[in-house]
């Protein structure tokens, strides 16, 4: 018998890991760059964490989440999602009396939901995100949003289009039910039975129906905004202002409420459709929660945040092509000219990687010409050429795989400090006071910059250079 992955799960081999691995190392970064910090919690829990997180009405606890009994008779769940599970470890591990309020943690790994696979919808799949539990001022909302936008943006995506609504507290909540089911009354017969589930469990949630027929029904229901307190009309408006004030583009949508229980107040989701047109459903969604906290156990404090599906966001930059640059090409691609002198270019391996330059060295046994090839094939930027002559002489060709241009190199030189030959032009200049100048920091240029280990990166230079 074949033997095949589980339906909705999926191997990632090839150019795919390095662009996973970029995309986690950048929402990784750009998270500790906001101050958050990695809490790393089982894939295993027992179940009733996301019974209670996510909220029994939820299609995830309802119909989604891969459970069973361990052989103690223990009913456990792979984490449909983090954001319970991260509840439940900063509740017992008491991090709220030992951390500075708020607390600002990030999560990456994979999640499991039993949900019909389909464009962007996977059984296993890895989610990214960030909570940030003890919000102080609404300010630490806006924080997380920007936080999302900012990776996105980070990542290429300039196009985010950030939908974003209020659920108001649960006051709001509970007046806009009853008028969604008076409305829905005469309606819901002929509705999916999904959205006839919803009407009894949480009316809310028949928002979300994506049921073409539905869609039509739902489009004229009451709107949340009418139901609102006044405090939540008020804090809704604050955000909106606060997003203003930093230029993060948004639409309200106010049919978005999201599938997991546990949201009060704002909620948002961030879409993006890629160039070729494919809209592959929210990248990433979140929103503000009031009762989790307290819900395991923990005093009453208020948390915020979002989650990106990491495949998703792998699809929309896959498709827009994937900008190769961002990963970092093969730095240095060693050629050893015949099978004599291997020993002698594999050498170079440990001593180009000590200094953090990625490296490749061929072992095919081929022309120098076929080699050439294999190495601007996979992007390298230079080539080291090791033949016998090159052996005899102590010396090597370094090429320039972009310019074509070449030199010969004592070894010792080379290898004492390699960064003056690779990295030449390449610097960035992180002073800040010169937008339009170019230069590497060793050049003339006149830029003003009083920084001392500056580098300047302009183009204009370096064409004078
Ligand atoms: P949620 O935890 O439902 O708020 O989802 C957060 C993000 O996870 C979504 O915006 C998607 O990007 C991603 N996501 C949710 N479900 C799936 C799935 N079945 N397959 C792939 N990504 C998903």
């Amino acid at each position: 018998m074949e033997v095949k992955n589980v339906k909705g799960t999926k191997d990632v081999f090839g150019d795919e890991v390095e662009y996973v691995e970029y995309i986690e190392s950048a929402m990784k970064s750009i998270a500790s760059v906001f101050n958050f910090e990695q809490l790393r919690i089982p894939v295993l829990e027992h179940s009733e964490v996301f019974v209670r997180g996510v909220g029994e009405g939820s299609d995830v606890v309802r119909k989604e989440m891969y459970t069973f009994d361990d052989k103690g008779g223990r009913s456990l769940t792979l984490r449909p999602e983090f954001t319970a599970g991260i509840i439940r470890s900063i509740v017992q591990n008491k991090m709220y009396a030992t951390m500075d309020l708020p607390i600002k943690k990030y999560y990456l790994g994979p999640v499991f939901r039993y949900e019909r696979p389909q464009l962007g919808r996977y059984r296993q799949f890895n989610q990214f995100g960030v909570e940030l539990v003890g919000v102080k001022n609404i300010l630490n909302e806006i924080d997380v949003i920007r936080l999302g936008y900012t990776i996105l943006r980070t990542l290429g995506l300039d196009d985010v289009k950030i939908l974003i609504n209020t659920l108001g507290d649960e006051e709001s909540r509970n007046a806009y039910k009853v008028a969604l089911k008076e409305y829905f009354k005469d309606h819901i017969e002929h509705m999916c039975p999904d959205c006839k589930s919803r009407y009894e469990v949480n009316p809310l949630r028949i928002l979300d129906c994506k049921v073409k027929e539905d869609r039509e029904i739902i489009k004229d229901c009451p709107k949340i905004s009418s139901y609102l307190s006044q405090e939540s009309n008020e804090r809704f408006d604050k955000v909106l202002k606060y997003l203003d004030a930093l230029n993060i583009p948004y639409e309200i949508d106010d049919n978005l409420v999201r599938g997991l229980d546990y949201y009060s107040e704002t909620v948002f989701e961030f879409h993006y459709t890629s160039k070729k047109g494919i809209n592959y459903g929210a990248i990433g969604a979140g929103g503000h929660y009031d009762k989790l906290v307290s819900e395991f156990g923990g005093p009453q404090l208020d948390g915020v945040g979002f989650s990106f599906g990491v495949e998703r966001v792998l699809s929309v930059l896959t498709d827009d092509g994937f900008n190769s640059k961002l990963i970092g090409p093969i730095d240095v691609y060693v050629l050893p000219l015949d099978e004599g002198v291997v020993p002698v270019a594999y050498q170079a391996l440990p001593i180009l990687q000590a200094f953090g330059y990625r490296c490749e060295i061929n072992l095919d046994g081929t022309k120098l010409g076929t080699q050439i090839k294999k190495a601007v094939k996979h992007n390298a930027r230079f080539a080291v050429i090791i033949g016998e002559d090159e052996v005899l002489k102590q010396c090597l060709v370094l090429k320039n795989l972009e310019t074509g241009e070449q030199q010969e190199i004592s070894v010792e030189d080379f290898f004492s400090r390699p960064d003056a030959y690779l990295d030449a032009h390449e610097h960035e200049c992180h002073c800040g006071s010169h937008d339009d100048c170019d230069c590497d920091g060793d050049c003339d240029c006149d830029c003003d910059c009083e920084e001392d280990d500056h580098h300047c990166c302009c183009h204009h230079h370096k064409e004078e250079n």
